[in-house]
């Protein structure tokens, strides 16, 4: 008896789906694992950085320059320490500190150091009366070069073993992710549109801060999700998201992940923060190598801050991606994006506030697909109290959302009519 090939091949998917879905519960098991404290202690010559947790995780350790960092990965854990996760510690070497999800199976902890500074010692002390499972780091100051020589990475003997599965686990999810569901119909007469929603920050990248305290990366989230669900209602779009959990998501990731899925429209989802608490209002941006103002090119520094604030090892991007602005491809891909701006401006204006002159631009990272046409949107200032208020209300954000929707229904009309003519 021999299986014909349709056979035997979903026998391998079968395998494969009991594969991942046991590797998966495996990991979720692991999930539960927590950190429960973060402490930092001045001694004489070191500085020493205890995080606590109630079993004994692997771990790896990253040390990267400009600014300078130590990165502390984990498996995937839970944090004890609430919603919060981003701080400050100020002590010794140590200065603010942030932590998250980095990708699909490994947390991470950033430490932002004040000054060069090289890990003197790395160990693990077991539970004793008073104190948890502990990962202990002695830090002490050295110079630039010392930092540079001693720059790299390293690890418990633990955490290959395990990351080993984490890794494959993660690139099935990934793979998920990206080559998302077939499209309805090949036929181009009836292709639907593809958009791809990205929800600003996330995981160990926490955004701006608001008024009250809320994260950027979760009002992006929030956001993403309801535009989402009401865009999939209509049934005329083919949606999908750069994330949809609180995970982080390298930039270039961001906008790879449109052009892998040949998409029509990229959306950048934000929601900025300004020292000046009355400033207010909804505003779009396109890409430009020449900023159209001081703002809009801070603005694009501070967004282009992610993957260094994630700790993203910046040289694992390779070059054959870098794409270079100019091509013809990329000034109809500009074009369209400019279209798309003026018709969130016109829709979105009949609705919420807008900032003065409300469509800037700037060279924002994630913005660089040269055959997407691509916005990114800061929904409004969570530092001012009554856009924060907005931003976290429901009823407003669906709004907003279906304002946003208008400007794509009338975006794919103009670009309809212009194909026709
Ligand atoms: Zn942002």
């Amino acid at each position: 008896m021999s299986a014909s090939v349709p056979a035997l091949f979903r026998r391998f998917a079968v395998a494969l789906a009991v594969f991942l879905t046991v590797t998966v519960a495996a990991f979720a098991a692991h999930a539960q694992s927590k950190v429960q404290d973060v402490r930092v202690g001045v001694h004489q010559g070191f500085t020493r950085f205890v995080l606590e947790l109630d079993a004994a995780a692997p771990y790896r350790l990253l040390t990267l320059r400009d600014p300078y960092r130590v990165v502390i990965d984990l498996p995937e854990v839970a944090w004890e320490t609430g919603d919060e996760s981003a701080g400050s510690l100020t002590k010794g070497v140590i200065g603010k500190f942030r932590f998250g999800l980095f990708q699909h199976g490994v947390s991470r902890f950033v430490i932002d150091l004040r000054e060069p500074a090289l890990i003197k010692s790395h160990f693990r002390l077991d539970p004793e009366p008073g104190a948890g499972h502990r990962l202990v780091l002695d830090l002490q100051p050295g110079t630039d070069q010392q930092f540079a020589t001693a720059m790299g990475s390293v690890e418990s003997d633990d955490w290959a073993s395990r990351q080993s599965g984490v890794a494959a686990t993660a690139r099935a999810q990934q793979q998920a992710m990206i080559r998302a569901p077939v499209r309805p119909s090949e036929q181009a007469e009836t292709r639907l549109k593809t958009i791809v929603i990205d929800a600003g920050h996330g995981g160990v990248d926490p955004g701006a801060i608001g008024a009250s305290g809320i994260y950027e990366k979760k009002i992006t989230l929030a956001f993403a999700m309801d535009l989402r669900d009401r865009l999939q209602a209509l049934g005329q779009y083919r949606v999908l998201m750069t994330r949809d959990r609180d995970i982080y998501i390298p930039l270039r990731k961001r906008y790879e992940v449109a052009h892998q899925n040949e998409a029509d429209l990229f959306i950048s989802i934000h929601a900025d923060a300004h020292h000046t608490p009355d400033l207010r209002g909804f505003s779009v941006y396109t890409l430009s190598e020449t900023a159209s103002d001081k703002e809009a090119a801070a603005l694009a520094a501070k967004e282009n801050k992610s993957d260094i604030l994630a700790g993203y090892d910046l040289s694992e991007y390779d070059d054959q991606t870098s794409f270079i602005l100019l091509d013809l491809a990329q000034r109809k891909t500009s074009e369209s994006s400019w279209q798309f701006a003026q018709s969130l401006v016109k829709n979105v204006g009949s609705n919420v506030k807008l900032l003065r002159r409300p469509h800037r631009f700037a060279g924002f990272a994630v913005l660089k697909s040269p055959t997407v046409p691509s916005v990114l949107v800061e929904l409004g200032y969570l530092s001012n109290r009554r856009e924060e208020k907005d931003l976290r209300t429901p009823a407003y954000r669906a709004s907003l959302a279906d304002s946003i929707i208008r400007a794509i229904d009338v975006y794919f009309e103009h670009q309809e009519r212009l194909s026709r003519s």
